[in-house]
């Protein structure tokens, strides 16, 4: 079963929606879109990629309402069939894997080692949540004889997902899976920049894993896209992967018509480098967190602090290690890729010059070919420039010296995001003292600030979201609800 489902995948990998035409979107089926077409371009070259269907708001209502339909069917399954559809879709998702890094490396410009990490993550977030529809959903509550009381999960109804460019596999699996598993429909609207990757693909891998249609529905397209989803009567819940401006949009539309809102945003996220460390590691792990995928993750690390009998030491390593990566197109084997748009790149560079003109002293990088940015090195930042306050989304390493611990501390906590910090040190007590002052929804003693794991509750405080996590034990939580039932033998005699 499962090596013919592998090999029907395999047969259509490349082009699987263009080969039933262009401009389509998937709704268990390839239809054509009611918004028009979508050009998808390569970031390092330009080059365009596919066509895809743009959605438009009547093809969200009908999706949604669909999904309405479907869901009740899906849930009324045993936990374990669920299990087996998502279990096989991982499966598929497997033996798709070289097409998977493809459509990562072109489509999103990762770097092949970003693009096979994220398929194995995606894979681990399948496999995680076809275990979660085989575990305990309820209670049973100490309620007096003879009435049996039960608290018990169900799933929402519709989910809406709202995923973003930088990973967009994995930002969308990781709601999808889970949402399915708890025996939810999901309409998914991925990145217009990434609809491949970051839905068509694993509408492939759940179609082939035989995902009863109307259940999965992907909708490329832009915020109008997003704002219907979160209107629309049929749609549960939206759960949104995003910058913290749109998810606030995102947040005040679904507010409005009562839906659960999940909110995953920004970050600006501290490595604290103390006194004791090892300068050659704390150097890797400054310039895997700052540049990894061009600094295009929401835990990307945002600021280096380190202390100052350091500093100098690990700055001169960070530009050499800027001066040697390459830097381009992802397919000829560069390390760091190009950004996502020229929109990017432009603000990137203005975040740069104008923290220059503060004060910030550029000692690496500073300049583009295209849309790829050299991996940069300011040094002397201090609060208040741009490169120090805002969420830069590009490979800029961002160097603060500290004096001490209640300095490294109150530099990490300026600012209004908290998702990830990291701490490194030889002192593991000590590191984690300091670690536990940083108000950060992550916390990585010994690494640096880009960690992610399918068992792990992610999400930041203050306006990296809102209180919410996903992933792991948080998928229980937001992907169902509860319903209290209570049984008696019989009606009781209230007093009239
Ligand atoms: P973005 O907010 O512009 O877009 C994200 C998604 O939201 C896209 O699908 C987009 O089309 C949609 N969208 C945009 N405006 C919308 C609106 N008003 N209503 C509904 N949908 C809307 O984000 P981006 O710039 O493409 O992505 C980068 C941002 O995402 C960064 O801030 C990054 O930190 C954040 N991010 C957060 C996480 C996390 O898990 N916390 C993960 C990755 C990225």
């Amino acid at each position: 079963m499962i090596k013919q489902l592998v090999s029907d995948a395999s047969d259509a990998l490349d082009d699987p929606w263009d080969a039933r035409g262009e401009g389509r979107i998937f709704t268990g089926a390839w239809v054509v879109a009611q918004g028009g077409a979508i050009e998808v371009t390569e970031p390092a070259t330009g080059r365009l990629l596919t066509r895809v269907g743009r959605a438009d708001p009547a093809d969200v209502r009908a999706a949604a309402q669909a999904a309405r339909i479907a869901q009740p069917a899906w849930a009324a399954l045993p936990g374990a069939a669920r299990a087996q559809v998502v279990e096989d879709a991982a499966r598929v998702m497997g033996a798709m894997g070289d097409a998977v890094v493809r459509w990562l490396m072109r489509e999103g410009g990762s770097a092949g080692g970003k693009a096979q990490v994220e398929h194995e993550h995606a894979l681990g977030f399948l496999r995680h949540a076809a275990a979660m529809a085989l575990e305990p959903r309820g209670h049973i509550l100490a309620s007096a004889p003879p009435r049996t009381s039960v608290a018990e999960r169900v799933p929402l109804g519709v989910v809406g997902v709202i995923s973003p460019f930088n990973f967009p596999l994995v930002l969308s699996i990781r709601a999808v899976a889970p949402a399915l598993a708890a025996g939810n429909a999901v309409v998914l609207k991925p990145d217009p920049r990434t609809p491949v990757s970051g839905g068509f693909l694993i509408a492939q891998a759940f179609a082939a894993a035989g995902l009863p249609s109307g259940l999965l529905h992907i909708l490329p397209g832009g915020a109008e896209v997003g704002q219907a989803m979160c209107a629309d009567p049929d749609i549960a819940m939206i759960t949104f992967t995003g910058s913290t401006g749109a998810g606030r949009a995102v947040g005040e539309l679904a507010g409005r018509h009562l839906k659960k809102v999940q909110l995953e945003l920004g970050g600006k996220n501290a490595l604290v480098i103390l006194e004791d460390a090892d300068i050659d590691l704390a150097a890797r792990n400054a310039a895997w967190g700052a540049w990894l995928h061009q600094g295009q993750i929401c835990m990307s690390t945002g600021r280096i602090l380190v202390h100052h009998s350091l500093h100098d030491a690990l700055v001169d390593r960070l530009v050499a290690k800027a001066r040697a990566l390459p830097v381009g197109d992802p397919l000829d084997g560069a390390v760091i890729g190009p950004l996502i748009d020229p929109g990017q790149v432009a603000r990137v560079h203005a975040i740069v010059e104008a923290s220059v003109a503060a004060g910030a002293v550029l000692l690496a990088g500073g300049a583009h070919d295209g849309r790829c940015y050299a991996p940069t090195v300011l040094a002397g930042v201090t609060p208040g420039m741009p490169a120090f306050e805002e969420e830069i989304f590009g490979p800029v390493a961002v160097v603060t010296a500290f004096a001490d611990d209640d300095q490294a501390v109150d530099l990490a906590n300026r600012g209004s995001y908290g998702l990830a910090a990291g701490v490194i040190g030889a002192n593991v007590d000590r590191a984690s003292r300091l670690g536990a002052r940083l108000r950060s929804g992550h916390l990585h003693i010994n690494d640096q600030t880009v960690v992610a794991e399918p068992q792990a509750p992610f999400g930041g405080m203050g306006a990296s979201g809102n209180g919410s996590r996903i992933s792991g034990p948080a998928n229980w939580d937001e992907f169902t609800t509860w319903r209290w039932t209570t049984t008696q033998p019989q009606a009781p005699a209230y007093p009239f």
